[in-house]
């Protein structure tokens, strides 16, 4: 089966996907995006990305050309017709075609794109191994709560952590507090407790850092909303990540110092199974 886009109303295969090349995604990253996955064949939290969604297009002020039901509506259809046994489904909401130029273009219709690729199924993705972050300063842009497609900083971020024997990146902010990683939420476990950084401007409110707070708290575990320091990373017991296609990543070491074990810990692998338990029926 081939990957397949929805471009401007029509569905067809991906490699026959194009927009122009006036499209204000292009020239100035000027549009937002969303991640789906399925299980069981259904998109996972559709509803919670298409409110998302609504609030990074009010972010950015361009007023939807589609209602979330017509959205969603798509979303189905090409899952149907991808016919994967689970998909990435990708969004993405540009303001469309027009002559460059900064100012926004009156009466230009909205480009909107969706892919559709196969996502490995919930069996073959165990809690996988952990991995090695670096903190670095945070350079991105100051509206992180919105989904935009300028992502340049976070691509960068990701490249330097990889040139410094990392796996990813976590940014921390000017007074000292961590907040994501370059494409997840962040986690640490002290003492039995699990904390996560409260939402804000700075961070993405993850559709799965949500489902995991719920996980915790519904097996007994306190979770807090509260900063986390850079220090705090180093003094953790157990140091996780989540977002929607990875769910959830161990962290074995920050800026080189040890902080858990190889593998996941006792509390991050009972958050994990209940998100499992209760979102994948695994
Ligand atoms: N933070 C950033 C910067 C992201 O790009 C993402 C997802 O891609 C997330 C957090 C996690 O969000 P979600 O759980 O909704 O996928």
């Amino acid at each position: 089966v081939p990957d397949i886009a929805f471009v401007n109303e029509k569905f067809m295969p991906l490699g026959q996907a194009t927009v122009h090349v006036e499209d204000r995604g292009f020239q100035f990253a000027d549009g937002v995006y969303e991640a789906v996955r399925t299980y069981h064949g259904r998109p996972f939290a559709l509803d919670e990305h298409l409110a998302r969604l609504d609030l990074s297009l009010a972010g950015i002020k361009l007023v939807a050309p589609l209602s979330r039901s017509e959205l969603a509506g798509i979303v189905h259809e090409g899952i149907r017709l991808a016919g994967y046994r689970e998909s990435v489904v990708y969004i993405q909401i540009t303001r469309g075609v027009a002559p460059r130029h900064r100012r926004f273009p009156t009466n230009t219709k909205p480009t909107v794109v969706l892919t559709f690729r196969e996502c490995p199924p919930v069996s073959d993705t165990p809690l996988g191994k952990a991995i090695r972050i670096v903190t670095l300063d945070d350079f991105r842009w100051g509206w992180c709560h919105i989904k935009s497609v300028a992502l340049l900083a976070s691509v960068l971020a990701y490249e330097q952590a990889h040139a410094a024997g990392a796996d990813d990146a976590v940014f921390v902010e000017p007074d000292g507090t961590v907040t994501e990683s370059t494409a997840g939420n962040l986690f640490v476990v002290k003492e039995s407790r699990v904390r996560t950084p409260p939402l804000g401007p700075k961070l993405l409110a993850g559709i799965t850092r949500g489902k995991f707070i719920e996980a915790a708290r519904s097996i007994g575990l306190t979770c807090d909303e509260l900063p986390v320091t850079r220090d705090d990373l180093y003094a953790a017991d157990e140091v996780c990540l989540t977002s929607t296609t990875v769910e959830l990543v161990a962290v074995k070491s920050v800026d080189n110092r040890p902080v858990g074990g190889d593998k996941a810990g006792p509390v991050t692998t009972r958050m994990f199974q209940q998100f499992r338990k209760v979102h994948a029926g695994a």
